[in-house]
């Protein structure tokens, strides 16, 4: 669906525009993997999972509910 994206992004309920995006899951593994062996931060996301707004991947620091 090439046109989702698009169609999603006017009225895009959360602020997931400010956060970082990855575009598969092996780009968010990665970059999870290199946080995990080099922290910057207090919060280390650990999981990454699909974003149904921007057809992207996230990083969460959350557990899984
Ligand atoms: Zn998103």
């Amino acid at each position: 669906m090439a046109n989702r994206y698009r169609y999603l992004r006017p009225s895009r309920p959360r602020a997931c525009r400010t956060k970082r995006r990855f575009p598969t899951q092996q780009a968010a593994a990665a970059r999870l993997a290199e946080i995990a062996a080099a922290p910057r931060t207090r919060v280390i996301p650990h999981r990454a999972y699909p974003c149904e707004w921007c057809s992207g991947w996230h990083l969460s620091s959350k557990e899984a509910a």
